[in-house]
């Protein structure tokens, strides 16, 4: 690599850097996301300058190939949609890592690791090291998006056996690795692989519930790390930056989540070890008992009487793109002297973030929009909590049911409000399976409504 060549390099892993740093807030996404585009050319550019490329054609094509199914994705998927496609996305990079090693093993000497049959010991173990991660990155991801796309069901499958199963399979990577540093044999490497395969699949099963946010940016670390592998195996040191940026972001953002929702990262990492069979989510179930069910004019008159209303914002309202709407109903209440706010919930939607973008999107001031930490305490103290599109965020069962899948999170305390209005199209459960004991409360009143239409019909009802 010229010196040329590592100044850009280095140029692009700042930019990387800066990118992270203003995705880090809404107000400065916009921009950190620019960096990274620039940063991302950038690396294109330079690694074509590089002298070990020579098939620029195929390099082309591949380029055009992903780009434009890239950019179709990237334009057709709804943002309720954006969880499993980075799962999907993620999936594609553990594929890679399995590829890269598989050719630098059968050609060696185009990679510049040694010779057939002679690699250099290090180059083994970082080849098998990434392959490993990068096999347990595929199937693992490939797992979360079925889960996230409700291809398999969203709460936690566990069996008997399961942690034994897969201690087994840890235990007989590590064999298996040192096997192949030792032999370079290609039956070896690709046992390690299929266990690999194995533990990626077994360890994202048990994962469920509170704990699938958890898991996309776990896996989004295990894919970064496998980058990093790659890197290595391809001697591309911005690889290596790259990849060792996006795990150790991932790895702390896991870390950031668990905290926030009482969760151990060890017990996430291993695959739900320690949640217990108890763990398991018993789906809602058929229930008849009698709920207090209202109309959009009743929750416009409930509405117009109060001081305070606490609009908490939950999937439901992703689903329906009630956003817009919803922000002219509270504009419509705002405009009759009574003080409106929203609370966010750390995993509402199907995304970190995602009930922020979608208001920042409807202009709601971001003064407005409170953390679960900073407006938990004033459900005691308002007149409505507006529940839209929300369940599991709001169910108490999480305080209380130490068997639920959601035991342990925090959750929005709207019950203490003088009166819940809960807007959604009928009594199925949310994203974990779990019954929620509030539709049956007294100060309980349900709208069973699309979330958009319910607000358009406040509105006009205000
Ligand atoms: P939930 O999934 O708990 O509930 C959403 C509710 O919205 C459903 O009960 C559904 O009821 C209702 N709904 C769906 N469509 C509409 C519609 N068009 N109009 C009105 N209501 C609708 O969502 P929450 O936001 O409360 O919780 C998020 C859940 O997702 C948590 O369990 C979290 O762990 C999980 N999760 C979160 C991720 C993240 O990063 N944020 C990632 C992966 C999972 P009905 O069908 O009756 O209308």
């Amino acid at each position: 690599m010229t010196n040329f060549q590592a100044i850009l390099y280095l140029v692009s892993g700042i930019l990387f850097i800066l990118s992270l740093q203003g995705l880090s807030s809404a107000d400065t996404s916009r921009r950190g996301n620019l960096f990274g585009m620039v940063g991302m050319g950038i690396a294109i550019l330079t690694t074509f300058l590089s002298p070990k490329i020579s098939h620029y054609f195929l390099s082309f094509l591949a380029i055009a190939a992903g780009g434009g199914v890239g950019t179709f994705i990237a334009r057709n998927i709804p943002m309720t949609a954006l969880p499993q496609l980075v799962a999907a996305f993620h999936s594609l990079v553990g594929l890679a890592a399995v590829f890269v090693a598989a050719s630098a093993l059968n050609a060696p000497g185009s990679f510049g690791i040694g010779s057939a049959a002679s690699i250099h010991t290090s180059s083994l173990f970082e080849m098998g090291l990434g392959v490993a991660i990068g096999a347990i990155t595929f199937t693992g991801s490939i797992v979360a998006f079925g889960k996230l796309q409700g291809l398999i069901k969203g709460n936690p499958l566990q069996f008997a056996g399961q942690h034994m199963i897969n201690a087994a399979l840890g235990g007989g990577i590590v064999l298996f690795l040192l096997l192949f540093m030792l032999t370079q044999s290609s039956f070896v490497f690709w046992v390690l692989v299929l266990l690999s395969f194995a533990l990626g699949f077994l360890l994202i099963l048990p994962i469920g519930g509170a704990d699938m946010p958890v898991i996309v940016s776990m896996l989004n670390s295990y894919s970064g790390f496998a980058a990093a592998g790659i890197g290595f195996t391809l001697g591309n040191m911005l690889l290596i930056i790259t990849g060792a940026l996006v795990g150790a972001s991932g790895a702390i953002l896991s870390y950031i989540m668990c905290k926030g929702m009482n969760r151990s990262i060890i017990n996430v990492i291993l695959g739900g070890f320690g949640s217990g069979a108890s763990a398991v989510a018993s789906s809602a179930a058929e229930n008849t008992r009698p709920v207090k069910a209202g109309s959009a004019e009743d929750a416009s008159y409930i509405l117009q009487n109060a001081r305070s209303v606490i609009i908490v914002p939950g999937y439901g309202m992703a689903v329906a793109q009630a956003q817009h709407a919803l922000r002219e109903m509270a504009d419509k209440l705002k405009a009759q002297g009574i003080k409106v706010s929203y609370a966010i919930h750390p995993v509402a939607g199907r995304m970190p973030g995602h009930m922020n973008v979608l208001l920042a999107e409807a202009n709601v001031p971001y003064d407005d929009v409170f953390e679960l930490e900073d407006i938990n305490s004033d459900f005691s103290s308002c007149d409505v909590a507006f529940v839209i599109g929300a369940n599991d965020v709001t169910n108490p069962a999480a305080k209380t049911d130490t068997t639920s899948p959601i035991y342990g999170m925090p959750i929005l305390d709207v019950e203490k409000a003088k009166t819940v209005l809960f807007v959604k199209r009928s009594m199925a459960s949310g994203y974990a399976g779990v019954e929620n004991e509030l539709f049956y409360r007294d100060n309980t009143m349900m709208l069973f409504y699309d979330a958009k239409k319910v607000c358009e019909e406040i509105s006009k009802a205000l």
